[in-house]
């Protein structure tokens, strides 16, 4: 959940490492939790929605739920993302998980689960944990954004409809600037 001034909480776990869970504060903070670490298995497999913007699953026998679309999310304009998984290390921010009842990437770090276009809040049940980056380095697309409405991870630079599941479009107030590697 948010402040009334639009200023996401910090996650208590981003309080004990010292940077907030807010982009601008990240940003200005270290990113560096704890160097390069070994790369281990980053999953591929996630696509752009161009129906709500928001980034999905895409390897599962389902479409997941879409706030812009009632068959589902669309993945067809979309390159392949990779996500790192936090024991992957490098820097960034972990506690992002899949939601299992509508594909979509949220972020678990805030006392809310935000909202789902399937109904009620996301869930975090069977996700990994994700790890996001906010660093150029290595390479990928930026202007991912966490939306504090829905608190789903969506992208502010594409060419496709923006909608948000709690109504309207999703918002990038209050976020860091995201780095996802794309294929
Ligand atoms: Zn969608
Ligand atoms: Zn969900
Ligand atoms: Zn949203």
């Amino acid at each position: 959940m948010s402040n009334n001034d639009g200023t996401p909480e910090v996650s208590r776990r981003a309080m004990l490492r010292g940077i907030g869970a807010s982009g601008a504060v990240a940003l200005a903070g270290a990113v560096v939790l704890g160097g390069t670490g070994t790369a281990q298995a980053a999953q591929d497999g996630w696509l752009w929605c161009n129906l709500c913007s928001g980034l999905w699953y895409g390897r599962h026998d389902t479409y997941g739920t879409c706030p812009g679309n009632s068959l589902g999310h669309r993945g067809v304009h979309s390159g392949i993302y990779t996500l790192k998984y936090s024991s992957d290390g490098g820097g960034g921010q972990d506690d992002w998980r899949w939601c299992r009842t509508c594909e979509g990437l949220w972020y678990n770090g805030h006392p809310s689960n935000g909202v789902c276009p399937a109904g009620g809040a996301h869930t975090p049940w069977g996700s990994g944990n994700y790890l996001l980056s906010y660093s150029p380095n290595g390479g990928g697309q930026d202007n991912w954004r966490w939306c504090l409405q829905c608190e789903g991870l969506w992208h502010a630079g594409g060419a496709g409809t923006n909608r948000c599941p709690a109504g309207g479009g999703h918002t990038y107030s209050g976020s860091g600037n995201y780095i996802i590697p794309k294929n």
